[in-house]
């Protein structure tokens, strides 16, 4: 078993970045290539704006690429909370924003002729107790009804084609939602930014921010760069760098692991079994799982196995094991089946579990995802592009409030309590 995402090892890696030293002065530096950072800077650079990336490890080493591999349309939360919580109108246009991100995302490989082997297979949320029913089907009629009508629900019965599982009890069916290759969307996105006059530094923390008469300089191991503006495209990996200039977010963003393994490639009568659907497929549990095939038929399937924010080779494999016993609880045929890859990653959430984008602390920023973000940040990165260039009416985001958590720094010491929590209103549901 490798301990290593399976996006990161059959994707051709990006082999441009920038070797040079850091220097120079720059329209726009970006800081983070994951999702966020790179459609900022392919769009920037598409329209001649001098832009510079800076990514402390490598193109995709935070969460786009470590994640599930799922572009799932609409809130991940109950369409009725978020109504309650934002009010109906912003619901609705945040809603649309993630289905319009997924087809900006066809977009960008159109355009960028990225194969990166996306798919439109829809998304089922698997209710895992009967008692989950009846509100994930009102839930399901909500949106229909008033934002999404290409959604449908399926009775215990109809799930028979769709999963190989005794443990679901009905589903709701979401048909705009998509699955990828993530690790060769980035390495796309990250060629094509460069193509488009990008520059990228990998293995370039930036580690300190000094206010300069027109605009910033930013301090790295590997030198120095000025830019008029700043985008912070760092989400969940906010407090990895020790003094990086990025304290603002890290008293916001509650980063928390989450885990994922991958099977060895399925056959063709245990994916017939397993994924007759070949569907994105999340349970409704709070501590749930969520799975799909890969490209090569790979069972890929994560969950919060640990309520930590430790995601290293030691916490990766002890966590994989919670999974393993996960995966052959919802699929007892696939017991002893060998797991090819075990990895995890930071997942940023803020306490609402709603994103946020906007200028603060002298910087433009998109982050707050709370696991959701694969698809919105090809949005996101395209209105923060659009902020650097000093339009605000794309954010789907605008004047949202983000007080501070109380007493976070980087470091959220009440993911355990959480975790308590979450299982026992699991348990009670
Ligand atoms: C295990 C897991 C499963 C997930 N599954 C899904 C899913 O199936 N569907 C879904 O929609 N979402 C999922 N997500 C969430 C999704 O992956 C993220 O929301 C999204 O990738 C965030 O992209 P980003 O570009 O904003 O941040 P990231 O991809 O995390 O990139 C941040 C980058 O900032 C860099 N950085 C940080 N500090 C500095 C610094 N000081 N200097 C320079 N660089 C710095 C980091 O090295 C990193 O590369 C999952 C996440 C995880 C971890």
């Amino acid at each position: 078993m490798k301990l290593a995402s399976y996006w990161h090892d059959t994707a051709p890696a990006f082999a441009g970045g920038h070797a040079g030293p850091v220097e120079g002065r720059y329209d726009v530096a970006v800081i983070g290539a994951g999702f966020t950072g790179l459609n900022a800077a392919r769009k920037l650079a598409r329209q001649g704006v001098k832009v510079a990336v800076l990514d402390a490890a490598h193109v995709g080493a935070g969460g786009s690429g470590r994640n599930g591999g799922h572009l799932n349309n609409g809130v991940a939360h109950g369409y009725g909370d978020a109504k309650a919580h934002l009010g109906a109108e912003r619901a609705k246009a945040l809603y649309q924003a993630y289905d319009r991100s997924i087809d900006m995302i066809e977009d960008v490989i159109a355009e960028e002729g990225i194969a990166c082997d996306f798919r439109r297979s829809g998304k089922l949320k698997l209710a895992s107790k009967p008692s989950h029913v009846a509100g994930l089907q009102a839930n399901q009629e909500l949106i229909a009804r008033e934002v999404d009508p290409d959604t449908a629900w399926l009775d215990r019965a109809d799930l028979a084609g769709e999963i190989g599982s005794q443990a679901f009890h009905g589903a709701a069916l979401f048909r705009k939602s998509a699955m990828m290759h993530m690790g060769k969307y980035l390495t796309g996105l990250a060629d094509a930014s460069q193509r488009h006059g990008a520059t990228i530094w990998e293995n370039t923390p930036v580690t300190g921010r000094r206010k300069t008469r027109d605009g910033w300089e930013l301090e790295t191991p590997r030198g120095r760069l000025a830019a008029n503006t700043v985008i912070a495209a760092t989400g969940a990996y906010s407090a990895q760098v020790p003094g990086a200039p990025l304290g603002h977010f890290r008293k916001r963003i509650i980063s928390m692991a989450s885990f994922i393994i991958a099977t060895r490639p399925l056959t063709e009568a245990e994916v017939a079994a397993t994924m007759p659907g070949n569907r994105t497929c999340v349970t409704s549990l709070n501590v749930g799982n969520y799975f799909r095939l890969s490209p090569d038929n790979r069972l890929i399937l994560g969950g919060r196995a640990r309520f930590s924010a430790v995601s290293d080779q030691r916490s990766d494999a002890k966590s994989g094991e919670f999974l393993r016993a996960a995966m052959e609880g919802i699929f007892p045929h696939l017991s002893g089946i060998e797991i090819d890859y075990c990895w995890g990653g930071l997942v940023g959430l803020t306490t609402d579990r709603f994103p946020r984008a906007g200028e603060a602390d002298g910087m433009i920023y998109g982050m707050g995802y709370s696991g959701h973000g694969a698809q919105l940040s090809t949005l996101l990165g395209q209105v923060l592009a659009d902020l650097a260039m000093g339009r605000r009416d794309t954010n789907p985001l605008d004047g949202m409030d983000w007080p501070a958590v109380p007493a976070l720094n980087g470091k959220p010491w009440f993911l355990p309590l959480a975790g308590m929590w979450f299982r026992l209103k699991d348990r009670l549901s």
